[in-house]
């Protein structure tokens, strides 16, 4: 089994020199000390989520899965992380991409700037987050068809409430 560790990478396939540190970032920042490399994660684009990210190897649950950065910034922007409540992290390489889902594989340390894996995440998955745990408001709200037995329908930030257009979305949803 692949798994990568925080600590300990393990990853059977050699790679070659130059591809070992490449990471998903611009090329000033490969080989930074855990940022996502090229060898673990990648970039897709889905027809209908837009773009995202997916593991390239296995991912043990509770194991830190990458650091992230980004610059900083005062403005709610669609790559945009909440690190404090006037302040968000625009990382349109990495973490700015991934999906939401109300039943996560993923959290975000907004704290350490880490990505944590929350369960058991085999090789070739999408990663998702909930983005109201990290969000106070969200640059827009949006329908959620995540399949989650507890899936919300509509998904705002924590501190907001459903705009009109969500109320519209969930009342139709509701079940007859
Ligand atoms: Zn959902």
């Amino acid at each position: 089994m692949k798994t990568a560790l925080r600590s300990r990478r393990s990853i059977s396939q050699p790679l070659a020199d130059s591809d070992v540190l490449k990471t998903l970032y611009p090329a000033h920042l490969h080989g930074a000390d855990g940022y996502p490399l090229c060898s673990e994660f990648e970039v897709f684009s889905g027809s209908r989520i837009g773009k995202g990210i997916r593991t390239k190897v296995d991912f043990m649950r509770g194991t830190v899965m990458a650091r992230f950065t980004g610059q900083l910034t005062s403005e709610i922007l669609q790559h945009t992380l909440q690190v404090t409540p006037t302040s968000h992290v625009h990382d349109p390489y990495f973490i700015g991409l991934l999906s939401h889902s109300c039943a996560p594989n993923c959290l975000l340390d907004m704290t350490h700037l880490e990505l944590l894996a929350l369960v058991d995440i085999p090789a070739g998955t999408r990663l998702t987050v909930d983005y109201a745990l990290t969000e106070d408001t969200l640059f827009r709200q949006f329908p959620c068809d995540c399949g989650s037995g507890n899936c919300r329908g509509w998904i705002t930030g924590r501190r907001e409430t459903v705009n009109e257009k969500g109320r519209k979305h969930l009342l139709r949803r509701a079940p007859k």
